[in-house]
C-alpha cells in the first residue's frame, strides 16, 4: 500500500510517500510560495507515484467542515495568495483518489496516536511551538474539529512578572503564540532561540508560559498524553521546566498518577520526532482510504 502525505506549513511544504506502518519512504520539500507556483510542484511530485490516497495536514486557519461550501479552503491566512484558497479542491481536480484533510497539528496528533508517543491511547494533545503555536486535539479516538478547529495557540496566559516584551500576535499581542513562539523568544532576547545557552533565563520564562497552557489543557480536556513538538522544543531542557510548571499550576488538584508521579512519561517530545507532521498527514490519508472519502 502506498499513501501520499503533504505537510503544508506556512514556510515550507513537505510531500512524501509512506505505508500503513507509518514508514516514510520518500520525501521532498519546497518553500511555500504563491499557490500558483506551489500547487503545480505538489501535483508534479505525486504525478507518477501511484498513491492510493493522500493526506493533507495544512497550516491554517482552514475549513474542515465537510458540509460547508468552503470545505478544504485555507481561509483567513495573511499569506499572499492563500487567503480563501481551495487547496483540497485543486488537489482533487488533479487526482481522483480519497483525500484526508485537517490542520497540521491535528494531523500530528493523529500520527502520534497511530504510531508515536500516544500509540494505543484514545486521547492526546499535540502542541507545536515553532514559528507559531498550534494545538491538535485527539479525543475519544477522533480528531476534534468543533466550530472551526481548536486554536489553542492563541489562548491568553498570565504574564511573567519580569517580562516586558509586548508580544507579536497581530490579533492579541501577548497571547501564547505572541509571547512564546520562536519569534517572541528572538525579539525578547535579541538573539535566536537556537543560540541561547540551555541555562539562560529565557527557558524558565518560556516554560512559565507553556506550563500554564498545558495545565489549562489538562483541566479542559483531560488528555491521556501531552506531546510538545516544534522547533523551540528542540531545547530539551524545556521539558523538565514545563513539567514542573504544570505541576505548580495544578497544585495537586488533578489526582492522576500521570500528572502527580509519572509526568516524565506524560508530557513528552513527539515519538515520531520531526516526522510527526508528515507521518500524521500519512495517517490522515490512510484514514481517508479506509473511509473512502
Ligand atoms: P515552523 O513552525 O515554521 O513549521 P519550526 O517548528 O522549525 O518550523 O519552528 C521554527 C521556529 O522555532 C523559529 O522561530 C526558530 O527560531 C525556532 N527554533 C528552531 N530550532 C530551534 C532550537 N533548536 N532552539 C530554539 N528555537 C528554535
Ligand atoms: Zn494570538
Amino acid at each position: 500500500m502506498r499513501i501520499g502525505a503533504i505537510e503544508a506549513g506556512g514556510t515550507k511544504i513537505v510531500c512524501g510517500l509512506g505505508n500503513e506502518q507509518g514508514i516514510i519512504e520518500d520525501r521532498v520539500s519546497f518553500p511555500t510560495e504563491q499557490p500558483e507556483k506551489t500547487l503545480p510542484q505538489i501535483i508534479a511530485y505525486f504525478q507518477d507515484k501511484h498513491v492510493e490516497a493522500i493526506g493533507i495536514g495544512s497550516f491554517g486557519p482552514i475549513n474542515i467542515d465537510p458540509s460547508s461550501p468552503e470545505y478544504g479552503h485555507v481561509t483567513t491566512t495573511p499569506k499572499p495568495g492563500w487567503t480563501n484558497y481551495p487547496f483540497l479542491a485543486k488537489m482533487k481536480e488533479a487526482f481522483d483518489i480519497p483525500f484526508g484533510w485537517d490542520t497540521d497539528v491535528n494531523a500530528a496528533a493523529l500520527g502520534e496516536a497511530t504510531w508515536g508517543a500516544a500509540q494505543g491511547l484514545d486521547s492526546c494533545v499535540y502542541y507545536t511551538i515553532g514559528t507559531g503555536v498550534g494545538v491538535g486535539v485527539y479525543a475519544e479516538g477522533k480528531l476534534v474539529h468543533g466550530l472551526v478547529h481548536p486554536e489553542g495557540g492563541h489562548i491568553l496566559t498570565r504574564r511573567h512578572p519580569d517580562d516586558t516584551y509586548e508580544g507579536f500576535c497581530p490579533y492579541h499581542g501577548d497571547c501564547l503564540e505572541g509571547i512564546a513562539a520562536g519569534p517572541a523568544i528572538e525579539r525578547r532576547w535579541k538573539v535566536k532561540g537556537s543560540e541561547l545557552p540551555p541555562d539562560h533565563p529565557a527557558w524558565a520564562m518560556e516554560a512559565f508560559y507553556i506550563g500554564q497552557a498545558v495545565a489549562g489543557t489538562i483541566l479542559l480536556l483531560s488528555p491521556k498524553r501531552v506531546i510538545l513538538g516544534g522547533g523551540v522544543m528542540h531545547q530539551l531542557q524545556l521539558f523538565p521546566l514545563v513539567r514542573a510548571e504544570v505541576q505548580r499550576n495544578l497544585n495537586g488538584y488533578v489526582r492522576a498518577e500521570a500528572v502527580l508521579a509519572e509526568i516524565d512519561t506524560y508530557i513528552v517530545p513527539p515519538g515520531l520526532g520531526d516526522n510527526a507532521g508528515l507521518a500524521g498527514s500519512l495517517a490522515l490519508g490512510l484514514n481517508a482510504l479506509r473511509a473512502r472519502v
